[in-house]
């Protein structure tokens, strides 16, 4: 069975569904949806979404300095000056939607402040600021009578063809499908899955990346990592519940294992110091200390002002036992997003024509080594409505018809064999957790190529299971191999 579509786009996060709100209402458009339709990176976001919009005492260019600044001038500045100067049109555009950000008493946007930006221009919706952005999203997406959504429908394998692209889905009876498309945009989000511990839901396993890869559209900096600093340590699970940067921004100091301040010792920003700096700090002061037992501490703030700020995270560490209004709750760093991915260009289109990227999955460049807070949501709105204008650009020398690619299943074939992602997550978490272990990387790369190898070659049952190991084990590869250079 198979279906034709103007535009297919792997994603339901901010990126595929801001794409989908601003293509043209009269081509035909598939969303795909691995899983339900809320389980994505975008809905976990807590902290805001930041940009100068209405802001007396702000500039653009002061954004773009702090984002420079935080990315450690490895940025692509004109990339950088389109995310800061278009930041305002599309976050009038999502309150236009329904996005519900939190105002001042006077009726003014409330603002808030997070580590490496210089100003107060965060907007946010208490502390759950992604789950809004991507409802609201979703709900209009959802009036629109040329998109089609997928829900639980997993895409495992794209082929460049000579009129655009072919799908191959697996749909929630299990059953297989082709889908094709004059236009593709690739919006599957992060990799946190690579890792053993992770902020990331369970959808970022990298398949967009790994599928670019497969079709050998240009991939950048994958190695390019950021780890949250403040992660509730809880190690019994792989996904470690995030406390946002912006309880830091409210006045959290950071403690040691002797409960004392330690900042102060490795950078003048203190708490307030980028994302990387703080992690480094961490583990170096963890390795002073020889002891994982971190704390965040903002107990010695009004009760109330809290739990009215942060109702999300306060709700969540209750529920593990622990008061953020009385004592100091445990953190560590861990894996929480990539600033590297599938390279594209100004219109969000990677190396292959006609295959667009956006959101995390995607290298625009705007993030250089270290992503600022709040910056990447405001990247999945800005470059996936440039994708979609780039392929509204387009519509008069699509090709006629729609070509379509073979695919295998591999139906009656083994399954893949257990511990291949076990497996990979250690490697990862042991040579390229924040500061990276060269030597254990050579050894690791050598281990996970064998597995994709034997994931490529060994003809097993393609399931769920078969793509996320596969994409797990690419991304681990190109992460390691670009670590070895
Ligand atoms: C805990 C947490 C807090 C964060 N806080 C902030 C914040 O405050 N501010 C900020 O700017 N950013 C924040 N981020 C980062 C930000 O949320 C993400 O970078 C951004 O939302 C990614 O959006 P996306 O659309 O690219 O991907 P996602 O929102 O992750 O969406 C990916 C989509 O791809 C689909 N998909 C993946 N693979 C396949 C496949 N093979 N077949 C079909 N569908 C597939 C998934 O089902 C999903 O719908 C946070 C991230 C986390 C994890």
């Amino acid at each position: 069975m198979s279906r034709n579509y103007d535009v297919i786009i792997a994603g339901c996060g901010a990126a595929g569904l801001y794409a989908a709100i601003n293509l043209p209402s009269d081509l035909k458009i598939l969303i795909l949806c691995k899983r339900e339709l809320s389980l994505c990176n975008s809905s976990l976001a807590q902290g805001g979404i930041a940009g100068v919009y209405n802001s007396p005492n702000d500039n653009i260019q002061y954004h773009q300095n702090d984002t420079l600044i935080a990315g450690g001038f490895k940025n692509n500045v004109d990339a950088v000056h389109t995310l800061v100067s278009e930041a305002a049109q599309d976050i009038e555009h999502i309150i236009e939607l329904g996005v519900d950000f939190d105002k001042n008493a006077d009726g003014s946007y409330h603002r808030t402040l997070e580590g490496g930006h210089s100003h107060h221009r965060i907007f946010h919706h208490a502390d759950s600021t992604g789950a809004e952005i991507a409802s609201k999203l979703l709900a209009h997406v959802q009036t629109l009578s040329n998109v089609e959504i997928m829900e639980n429908t997993i895409m495992c394998s794209v082929k460049q063809t000579g009129t655009g692209y072919s799908a191959f889905l697996k749909l929630p009876d299990d059953t297989y499908e082709t889908c094709n498309c004059h236009f593709m945009i690739l919006a599957t989000g992060g990799i946190g899955r690579v890792y053993e511990f992770t902020t990331n839901s369970a959808i970022a396993t990298g398949d967009g990346i790994t599928f670019a890869y497969e079709m050998g559209a240009k991939i950048k900096n994958l190695s390019y990592v950021q780890f949250h600093p403040t992660a509730f340590n809880n190690r019994a699970t792989r996904e470690c519940f995030l406390i946002s940067e912006a309880v830091r921004g409210e006045g959290a100091y950071l403690l040691n294992c002797k409960k004392e301040r330690f900042m102060q010792n490795y950078d003048e920003r203190l708490e307030l110091a980028p994302r990387d700096v703080v992690s480094h700090a961490i583990v170096l002061e963890s390795r002073k200390q020889n002891s994982t037992d971190f704390y965040l501490d903002i107990s010695y703030k009004d009760s109330d002002f809290l739990k009215k700020r942060f109702p999300m995270i306060y709700k969540n560490l209750m529920e593990q036992g622990y008061d953020l209004t009385k004592e100091p709750v445990p953190i560590y760093p861990c894996q929480h997003y990539l600033m590297g991915g599938i390279d594209v260009d100004k219109n969000s289109e990677t190396s292959l024509r006609n295959l667009f990227a956006c959101g995390e999955c995607s290298h625009t460049g705007v993030h250089g080594s270290n992503r600022l807070a709040s910056n990447s949501l405001l990247e999945a709105l800005v470059f996936s409505r440039h994708a979609a204008n780039c392929i509204a650009s387009r519509l008069s020398s699509v090709p006629e018809g729609f070509e379509e690619a073979e695919f295998s299943a591999h139906i009656g074939s083994s399954r893949i064999p257990k511990g291949y992602r076990t497996e990979t997550r250690r490697i990862m978490q042991r040579s390229h957790f924040v500061i990276p272990d060269k030597k254990a990387a050579a050894e690791g790369f050598k281990r996970v190529k064998e597995m994709r190898d034997d994931l490529l070659n060994g003809g097993y049952l393609v399931d769920a299971d078969y793509v996320l190991a596969k994409s797990i084990v690419t991304v681990a590869y190109i992460i390691l191999g670009e670590v070895m250079q």
